[in-house]
């Protein structure tokens, strides 16, 4: 399932990003782990997410948030 968005200079920008990039904390490809967040206020796609490890980053790949690298052995 797709859902439909604005093709906005934001989305097209992030869209090159999760093609050619690895997310940096967990290392998944983002292709496959990102999912686009909409931001209500701006109407626009500003960040992806990687539901893998739930870091964000922006248009530019800048890390806005941090999340946890998926280990075995957690504690
Ligand atoms: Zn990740």
């Amino acid at each position: 399932m797709q859902f439909k968005v604005p093709n906005t200079k934001n989305w097209q920008k992030l869209k090159k990003i999760v093609k050619s990039n690895r997310c940096v904390i967990c290392c998944y490809r983002l292709y496959k782990t990102a999912i686009y967040v909409w931001d209500k206020e701006e109407k626009d796609c500003t960040h992806v997410k990687c539901f893998n490890c739930l870091s964000v980053y922006d248009k530019d790949f800048e890390l806005t948030d941090v999340g946890l690298p998926r280990q075995t052995g957690e504690a």
